[in-house]
């Protein structure tokens, strides 16, 4: 019997962090496996459909990509509530985009599941003049309990392997 390719099920992970640390960029290189040469800044809120089989089961991701900037806070926090998974984004050679993690994890935990699951990425691995320490960083990441990668949208490094094993947690609850 041919077994026609189905859907089992849907699922939407958000992208946020601050503005410029590649999340745009990360989600052009996860659908399409390319990196813009040049990224226009997000207005508001965006989405790609990405279809992918994990284990036994088909699952169509919708995947939000957010601005970044606060004023479109009261937008893109309306995307949080249907999210299974949230991947919020630093920039390696930005310390601020680290030390406002706990920003966006307040946004998280006012509007977020509770039961939402969540990778911390240091993305733009790929560039030598980290300014973020990649101990402290996975520390914090890891006593929440969250995933925790370094990565480059630009090189390719770890890009997949943050959705693979975002979507295993999620499923796990499921
Ligand atoms: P967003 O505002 O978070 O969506 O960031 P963008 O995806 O628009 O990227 C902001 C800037 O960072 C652009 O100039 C990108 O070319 C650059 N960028 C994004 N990802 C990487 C990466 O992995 N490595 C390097 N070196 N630059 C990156
Ligand atoms: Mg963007």
């Amino acid at each position: 019997l041919l077994q026609h390719p189905t859907v089992d099920l849907k699922m939407q992970i958000i992208l946020i962090g601050d503005r410029n640390v590649g999340k745009t960029c990360f989600l052009e290189r996860y659908t399409d496996d390319h990196f813009p040469e040049e990224s226009k800044s997000t207005v508001g809120i965006d989405f790609r459909i990405k279809t992918v089989t994990v284990g036994e089961t088909r699952i169509r991701l919708q995947i939000w990509d957010t601005a970044g900037q606060e004023r479109f806070n009261s937008i893109t926090t309306a995307y949080y509530r249907n999210a299974r998974g949230i991947i919020l984004f630093y920039d390696v050679t930005n310390p601020d985009s680290f030390n406002n993690i706990p920003k966006w994890l307040t946004l998280v935990d006012e509007y977020s599941r509770s039961d939402i699951e969540i990778a911390i990425v240091g993305n733009k691995a790929d560039l030598t003049n980290a300014q973020v320490n990649t101990h402290k960083a996975r520390n914090f990441a890891e006593n929440c309990g969250y995933i925790f990668f370094e990565a480059s949208a630009k090189e390719s490094i770890n890009v997949d392997t943050v959705f693979v094993n975002l979507i295993y947690k999620i499923l796990k609850q499921i």
